[in-house]
């Protein structure tokens, strides 16, 4: 089932997700596919629960996107389309890294974001089996921006002061339901 996207200025969105507890381990597989198959419609390569509305840690990536650029490593993937349940980051090393992100429930805002380089994370993948993940450039930032989503925390919080003030008027626009998207969005209201 497609999904609408929570937008910027739902407070769903700044919630700490928590953690999907053994006995709600067997419920997985619907809420997996809601994922997949909202993450799809709207052209997205990630998609968090809280994104969909569920505070739960939880998220999926398709890399397969990224297969032309030039910092992609295909040896560092377990899976092209992968799920990622609890995950747990051990560590995020190397130089730091200036890319420019989007999200899902940010339509139309791009803005550079420094993250490091290179990324450490375990996780249970869609069988429950417990993964370790080493990897750089375009699939560690991908993981990054997922991961950060489970914290509460969206890409423009990891702006500068002045960046965000000249994107006011945007965001604001944007939580208002005043934007044109492509997929469908639920809009907070006050
Ligand atoms: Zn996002």
């Amino acid at each position: 089932m497609i999904h609408p996207i929570l937008a910027y200025g739902d407070p769903i969105l700044k919630l700490k997700a928590s953690n999907i507890s053994i006995d709600e381990t067997d419920d997985l597989g619907p809420l997996i596919k809601d994922l997949w198959e909202t993450m799809y419609n709207a052209n997205g390569v990630g998609i968090a629960a809280p994104q969909i509305g569920i505070s739960k840690a939880i998220f999926v990536a398709d890399f397969s996107f990224f297969k032309e650029e030039e910092n992609f490593k295909e040896e560092e993937l377990i899976n092209m389309q992968q799920v990622f349940i609890n995950p747990k980051i051990i560590s995020e090393t190397g130089n730091d890294f200036n890319y420019p992100e989007g999200c899902l429930s940010i339509p139309n805002i791009s803005e550079n974001v420094i993250r490091k380089e290179k990324l450490k994370i375990n996780f249970l993948d869609k069988n429950l089996e417990p993964q370790q993940m080493i990897c750089s450039g375009i699939i560690a930032r991908v993981i990054q921006h997922e991961f950060d989503h489970l914290k509460g925390i969206l890409f423009t919080d990891k702006l500068s002061y002045k960046k965000r003030k000249s994107l006011k008027q945007e965001l604001n626009l944007i939580s208002s339901g005043d934007i044109e998207v492509k997929y469908k969005m639920s809009f907070f209201k006050k």
